[in-house]
C-alpha cells in the first residue's frame, strides 16, 4: 500500500505539472494525426519517453506477421512507415506488479471542416475544455500516461516494477497496432487505457468488424433503364437487410450478460457509400462500408458469417470484403485486484465510488484480455463529440484521471523513495 504521505506527494506532484501537461496535449492535438499520418506524432512521443530516460523501441507494424494472427484486422492501407514506439522504465529492484500504461495517437476523420467553430488542430482551450479531433480520443489520455508517471519521480518515488509506455496507431480501425506491442512480446500484469470513458471504468464492450459489400448493376442507356439493373437503387435493399440483421442482434441482448440494459448495442453504421459513374449511365457498381457491432463471446468469424448469409439471401450481385476491424468484444471480469487497486487509486482522486459500465464501441483493450490474459482497465476522462464536430475534454477531469492513474502506478508497481 502506497503511504498517505506518498499520495499527498504524489497529488501535489500532478497539480504541479498540469500546465506542462496541458501544453503537452495541445501539442499532441496540433499533429493531423490521421490514418497512415501518424509519423510525425510518434516522433513527438518518442522524444518525449526518451527524454524521461526510458528504454526506447520503435518499429514499423509487420502485416506479414499480424495477419496469422486470430485478432488481425485486415487493413486497406500500406504499414510502411506506420511505428509503434514503447518507453521502458525499467526498475532497479523489481518487486511489483507490472504494467503497461497504453495509447492510441490515430485519430478520425474531421468531417467537413468548416463546419468546426475553429480549425480542428487548433487546440484551443476554452472555459475548462480542451478542443480539437482527438482531444478526448485520446491524446488527453496519451498524455495523462506520460505525466502520472512522471509524477511518481517529481514526487521523489521510484517504481518496483517494470512500466511499459506504449504509443500506438491503428485503433480506429483494426487495432492492429496494440496487436502488434503485444506480438513484440509485450506483457504485464495489467494494461490502463485512458480512453474517454466520463471517469468511469469500462466493464463490457463490444467487438467489431468492417466490411465493405459492391453490389453490381447492369449499366444502360437511361432511355432503356428498364432494361438496366441499378446498383445503386439495389444499395438500399442491401442496407435494409442488414438492418433487420441488427435488429435481430439487438433483440438478443438480454442473453448477454452487462448488455441487457442497454437500449441499442448494437450499432450497425453505413459510413460511406460510393457508386455510379455519372448521372446519364444506369450505375454499374455501388459499394457500402459498413461498421458493425458483436457482443462479447461472439467470435468474429461466428459473425461475419451471419452478415455473409444476411447479404446472399438478398439474391443480388453483390460481394463482401473484409476492410478492417475483425475483433471480438470483451468483458473485465469483477473483483481483480487490478479493478480494486484502480477503485482505491480513483476514490482518492476524485472522492467518490469508481464506478463501472458498458460502451457499445471497439477498445484495444480486447487485444490484452483475449490474447494476452491480461486484465485491462479502460478508464479515462469526460469528453464531448468524439468522432463529432468540436470534439473537446475536460480540463479538471483530465487532472483528477491522471491523478488516479499516477496512485494507481504507486499502488500496482509499489514505490521506494529515491
Ligand atoms: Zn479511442
Amino acid at each position: 500500500m502506497t503511504t498517505a504521505q506518498h499520495r499527498d506527494r504524489i497529488l501535489a506532484a500532478v497539480d504541479a505539472a498540469f500546465d506542462q501537461q496541458i501544453a503537452f496535449t495541445r501539442e499532441l492535438i496540433s499533429c493531423p494525426s490521421t490514418r497512415a499520418r501518424e509519423a510525425g506524432i510518434q516522433d513527438l512521443m518518442y522524444r518525449a519517453l526518451e527524454s524521461r530516460g526510458l528504454e526506447m523501441d520503435r518499429w514499423e507494424l509487420d502485416s506479414a506477421e499480424l495477419r496469422n494472427h486470430p485478432g488481425y484486422g485486415p487493413s486497406t492501407v500500406t504499414y510502411d512507415g506506420m511505428d509503434n514506439v514503447v518507453g521502458t522504465y525499467r526498475p532497479a529492484a523489481d518487486r511489483g506488479r507490472s504494467l503497461i500504461l497504453n495509447g492510441h495517437v490515430d485519430v478520425v476523420p474531421t468531417g467537413p471542416e468548416e463546419t468546426w467553430s475553429r480549425g480542428p488542430w487548433d487546440a484551443a482551450v476554452i472555459d475548462g475544455w480542451l478542443y480539437g479531433r482527438g482531444s478526448g480520443d485520446m491524446k488527453a489520455g496519451v498524455a495523462a500516461n506520460l505525466f502520472a508517471l512522471d509524477a511518481i519521480r517529481a514526487a521523489g518515488l521510484d517504481p518496483t516494477a517494470p512500466i511499459h509506455v506504449q504509443s500506438v496507431p491503428e485503433e480506429e480501425c483494426t487495432g492492429n497496432g496494440s496487436l502488434a506491442a503485444l506480438l513484440r512480446g509485450y506483457s504485464a500484469d495489467a494494461v490502463v487505457i485512458p480512453e474517454p470513458e466520463e471517469n468511469m471504468l469500462v466493464r463490457a464492450n463490444v467487438g467489431v468488424l468492417w466490411f465493405k459489400v459492391r453490389v453490381s448493376g447492369r449499366p444502360t442507356h437511361p432511355r432503356e433503364m428498364g432494361e438496366g439493373f441499378n446498383a445503386i437503387d439495389a444499395a438500399y435493399t442491401v442496407m435494409g437487410e442488414l438492418r433487420q440483421l441488427e435488429d435481430r442482434w439487438n433483440s438478443e441482448k438480454s442473453s448477454h450478460p452487462y448488455f441487457g440494459d442497454l437500449d441499442h448495442p448494437i450499432n450497425f453504421n453505413f459510413g460511406g457509400i460510393r457508386g455510379g459513374d455519372w448521372p446519364s449511365s444506369v450505375p454499374a457498381w455501388c459499394d457500402i462500408d459498413v461498421r458493425a457491432a458483436i457482443y462479447p463471446g461472439v467470435s468474429a468469424d461466428e459473425a461475419w458469417e451471419q452478415v455473409q448469409e444476411c447479404l446472399h439471401a438478398t439474391r443480388l450481385p453483390l460481394t463482401a470484403e473484409r476492410t478492417g476491424f475483425y475483433a471480438e468484444g470483451y468483458v473485465l471480469e469483477e473483483g481483480s485486484d487490478a479493478e480494486e487497486t484502480l477503485a482505491a487509486a480513483h476514490r482518492h482522486s476524485f472522492g467518490s465510488d469508481l464506478q463501472s459500465f458498458t460502451t457499445p464501441g471497439y477498445l484495444d483493450g480486447r487485444v490484452f484480455t483475449l490474447y494476452g490474459g491480461i486484465p485491462s482497465l479502460v478508464y479515462g476522462p469526460v469528453s464531448e463529440a468524439i468522432h463529432g464536430f468540436d470534439e473537446r475534454v475536460e480540463l479538471e477531469s483530465v487532472r483528477k484521471v491522471t491523478k488516479t492513474i499516477a496512485l494507481f502506478i504507486a499502488d500496482w508497481c509499489g514505490v521506494e523513495d529515491r
